[in-house]
């Protein structure tokens, strides 16, 4: 079983729940007045679990997309995301919440936030289930922010390790001679 790859917990399927709770609970507080039609966009696949937790937890009209990136290998410009799969919604003029599994150095959620702005989105923000900020190469911070992670490798809860590991049910960290 995957879980016994795992050296530790680190969060619990509980405390994503109750977390998921407080989170839809401030984006309904900060959104209520909100008429610019929300839509959460999730980047995949990492987001898939937490997006699906918290939008059952947010009681305002909001719609949902996803979006798929990848960075340019090889550039030097740091930064450069390319779209894999992009939004079916037109984001003209709207207010959006960007759905992610984790801000690691920050770059892709830069990069995402530009190219977003670009399109002529309204608003941007960001809701991150997880955040490592001790690992931030760019000035970016996430709006909402699940739980603060040290600086080591977590994987489950959408986030792999070599496409295994996203349907763990809780965040852990594995044993290091998988890696
Ligand atoms: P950033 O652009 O902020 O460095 O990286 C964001 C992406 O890197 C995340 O969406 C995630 O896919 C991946 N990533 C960063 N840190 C981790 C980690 O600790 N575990 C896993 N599984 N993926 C990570």
């Amino acid at each position: 079983m995957i879980k016994d790859d795992l050296k530790k917990i680190l969060i619990s399927e509980e405390q994503i729940r109750q977390r998921c709770f407080e989170l839809g609970r401030q984006l309904d507080h900060d959104y209520a007045d909100n008429h610019n039609g929300l839509l959460f966009v999730g980047i995949l696949k990492g987001s898939v679990p937490f997006m699906a937790e918290l939008i059952k937890r947010v009681t305002l009209d909001i719609e949902i997309d996803f979006m798929a990136v990848s960075s340019y290998s090889g550039t030097e410009t740091l930064g450069d995301i390319k779209i894999i799969k992009d939004l079916e919604h037109s984001i003209q003029g709207r207010d959006l919440v960007l759905v992610e599994d984790i801000v690691d150095t920050g770059i892709t959620i830069k990069a995402l936030k530009t190219l977003l702005y670009n399109k002529g989105a309204h608003d941007v923000k960001v809701v991150s289930l997880l955040d490592k900020p001790s690992r931030r190469q760019v000035d970016v911070k996430a709006d909402y922010i699940g739980f603060e992670v040290e600086n080591e490798f977590v994987v489950g809860f959408g986030l792999d390790y070599n496409q295994k590991y996203r349907n763990l049910p809780y965040v852990g960290v594995l044993k290091e001679e998988l890696y």
